[in-house]
């Protein structure tokens, strides 16, 4: 049996989606800068795209800027808020994504910005008392705190976080990229000023994301070029994964409740399975319901011997999941998440992931097949 418990690194293609985007590949190619009637075909789809996710998310399509997926649209909210509103500190945490992190720290690099991180508890939960301090103690924010964490999948309470940065005027950036897809956001009654999706965490295709600017910011060019994207991102449209990820958005809203229910049953049954089978086990981040994104299991495993070899041992038979973050020769480096939570360096984190497309038999499988693997050091 082959068991993809990866779903956070990239969930497989829905083929409605693709469906959707066939004809788009094959027969409208046109450019969609161009005036002629294969052109304007290519930019009414791209418009038809941008006005779905605009009414899902419950905002205007002025405010959706398409994106080649997540890092570029985090990068963008952070770098063009940091230059057009010539702020002088961002407010984060050293257990974001890389896209935010790496962004942070070349601005301060450069002396644009200082970055202070909030405190955490070993849970991934942020201290609202630090961030209020901090908001009060500096002029020039920016908040930029994910959502849901990718690897642990604790989530922050961003309409708390909004709205605290809201009473200090500072701008609030989410890295959404985990619940989009996954949650109902309501831009209307959320106060973030900037939201990101990306289409392959929620069954579109790789490449493409975008970004929401609330209408009350105005960010500059990001991509210099030609006019597209209203003037702000020059280069040829991604118009199939556009198309894509609008159905691939869509489809997620129409089933989002059914979903959930049906995948938090599989985190369940894993939890307690690991619970019933395996003595020790532990799990990294909050796994309760509401605090806890239903598509993530972070197992703290205890320190058996060959721990470190649990993900090839599962890989090898048939199941992919993830640890840390890989490095170029494929061996891992450890996680700046588990780091981050102070996570105990002698256990195995591994992270399953779970998708409208498993299966309780797989959840089975894999807890069968740790047992299988951990039994001579469990004896
Ligand atoms: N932010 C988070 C929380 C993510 O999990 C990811 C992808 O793993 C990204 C950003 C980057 O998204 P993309 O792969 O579309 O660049």
């Amino acid at each position: 049996m082959k068991v993809y418990f990866d779903n956070a690194a990239t969930t497989p293609l829905d083929p409605e989606v693709f469906e959707t985007m066939r004809p788009i590949m094959l027969d409208m190619f046109g450019n969609p800068s161009s005036t002629h009637s294969h052109g304007r075909e290519a930019r009414t789809k791209i418009e038809h795209a941008r006005r779905t996710v605009a009414e899902l998310l419950n905002t205007s399509p002025s405010e959706i800027f398409f994106t080649s997926g997540g890092t570029e649209a985090d990068n963008t909210a952070i770098t063009c808020c940091v230059e057009a509103y010539d702020l002088k500190h961002i407010i984060t945490t050293e257990i974001e994504h890389k896209a935010v992190l790496e962004t942070s720290r070349k601005l301060e690099n450069s002396g644009k910005v200082k970055v202070s991180y909030l405190e955490l508890d070993d849970e991934g939960h942020i201290n609202m008392d630090h961030l209020n301090e901090l908001l009060k103690n500096n002029s020039r924010s920016m908040v930029s705190i994910m959502h849901a964490n990718n690897e642990i999948g604790t989530l922050n309470d961003i309409n708390a976080i909004g709205e605290m940065a809201s009473q200090y005027d500072a701008i609030f950036h989410s890295d959404t990229v985990q619940t989009m897809g996954h949650f109902a956001h309501d831009t209307e009654s959320l106060n973030c000023h900037f939201l990101v999706g990306s289409a392959h965490k929620f069954h579109g295709p790789k490449g493409v994301g975008f970004l929401r600017v609330c209408k009350s910011k105005k960010i500059g060019r990001f991509v210099e070029g030609g006019g597209q994207e209203r003037n702000h991102r020059g280069g040829t449209e991604n118009v199939h994964g556009i198309v894509g990820l609008a159905k691939a958005l869509e489809i997620a809203y129409s089933e989002m409740n059914e979903h959930e229910r049906y995948i938090r049953n599989l985190k369940d049954r894993m939890i307690s399975g690991l619970k019933d089978r395996i003595p020790g086990v532990a799990f990294n981040g909050d796994i309760r319901d509401g605090y806890s994104l239903y598509t993530v299991l972070n197992v703290s495993f205890p320190p058996f011997e060959d721990n470190d070899m649990l993900l090839f041992n599962l890989d090898i038979n048939g199941v992919s999941a993830s640890g840390g973050s890989a490095c170029n020769s494929g061996a891992t480096m450890g996680s700046h998440v588990l780091n981050g939570i102070k996570a105990d360096p002698d256990r195995q984190g591994i992270r399953f992931s779970f998708s409208k497309y498993n299966k309780p038999e797989e959840v089975d499988y894999v807890l069968d097949k740790l047992v299988e693997i951990l039994q001579p050091a469990m004896v």
